[in-house]
């Protein structure tokens, strides 16, 4: 639309997308309200919108992850939480431990990567497991405790939403909702977490492509929520001496494809503690909106991921070097 296009000529082109059997979404970019008009009919005639009092301009969208790309939104999308402007031009630094395992462990932790300079705490208290014999999180406790450690420190909290018919319940005490590597193509899920006006942090499946990453975002777009950041987390390869291969390129692969904030976990990606901080700077310096990183006041004690987990000084330190990389790209941490 034109920038100065009234409601009621926006609200023409909205009535006129649904009478063609198309679903309206309403964008802004640019200081433009952008129409998305997704599944139109065949008959539909571009050339009628062109003619529309304070329509602009009218194009087609060709990539098949229409409301995602940068075609329909060339202004990179700002999430913001609690305060956290996530895809601006701060990185937004995530952390906290895998798993909530205690009141103790959670307050210790947040307090700490609060100190360092974390905008948002990171725990999963659902927790995804290859084995069901291993450790399957605190559940509902697990949320209580996040809250209580959000209450105490002021930072908003993100953690994991594994099925449907938990959403409404994580959505109540998560400021971002994860949905899982394993579940970046549960489409009930996906289904489930568009429906809700919460940010959702969509991980990208260990197996799965770039394309497929962004269809799956789609899903969650197409709902109406519009709130999706993507994170990296590693892909599987050949290479057995890390738990996952960190595929950087896609980082500003992403950030050209997509208008969503882009999110690094080298901890998942490498599975090393050793191995955190180089792969958060140069993730940064790829030009990544965010970390989120695991950490543990004790790791050789955690119940899970222990071995990519960072102790709360090595977190710290980090942190200081990551300001000089941030610095360089023209960033802030
Ligand atoms: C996690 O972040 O807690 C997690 C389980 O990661 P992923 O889904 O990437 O394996
Ligand atoms: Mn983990």
């Amino acid at each position: 639309m034109e920038p100065g296009a009234t409601a009621a000529q926006i609200g023409t082109v909205i009535l006129t997308i649904q009478k063609f059997g198309g679903t309206p979404h309403t964008l802004h970019n640019d200081n433009r309200t952008v129409i998305a008009g997704i599944g139109l009919s065949e008959a539909i005639e571009p050339g009628m919108f062109t003619k529309m009092v304070g329509v602009e301009r009218v194009s087609g969208i060709h990539q098949p992850y229409k409301l995602a790309s940068r075609e329909i939104k060339t202004e990179s999308t700002v999430i913001n939480v609690e305060g956290a402007a996530i895809g601006g031009e701060t990185v937004i630094i995530i952390a906290g431990p895998c798993s909530v395992e205690s009141r103790q462990q959670l307050l210790e932790t947040a307090w700490a990567v609060k100190e360092a300079g974390a905008k948002i705490l990171r725990g999963g208290a659902f927790k995804p497991r290859t084995s069901p014999y291993s450790f399957q999180g605190l559940g509902l406790k697990g949320l209580e405790l996040l809250a209580e450690a959000r209450e105490a420190t002021g930072l908003p909290v993100i953690t994991e939403a594994m099925t449907p018919e938990m959403v409404p319940l994580v959505a109540e005490y998560a400021d971002i909702l994860q949905i899982g590597a394993r579940n970046m193509q549960n489409y009930g899920l996906l289904h489930a977490v568009g429906r809700i006006q919460k940010p959702v942090m969509l991980k990208r499946g260990m197996m799965s492509d770039v394309q497929e990453l962004l269809m799956a975002a789609e899903y969650i777009l197409s709902g109406g929520n519009y709130q999706v950041m993507l994170c990296e987390r590693g892909i599987r390869t050949f290479n057995k001496m890390t738990r996952n291969t960190f595929d950087l390129a896609v980082i500003p692969l992403l950030k050209q494809l997509t208008h969503l904030p882009v999110i690094a976990d080298p901890s998942h990606a490498t599975g090393r503690w050793d191995l955190i901080a180089p792969m958060s700077r140069a993730a940064i310096a790829a030009g990544a909106d965010g970390l989120m990183v695991e950490v543990h006041p004790r790791p050789e004690e955690a119940l899970s991921d222990g071995p990519q987990s960072l102790k709360p000084e090595r977190f710290a330190r980090m942190m200081t070097s990551l300001q000089q990389v941030a610095q360089a790209v023209g960033r802030s941490l």
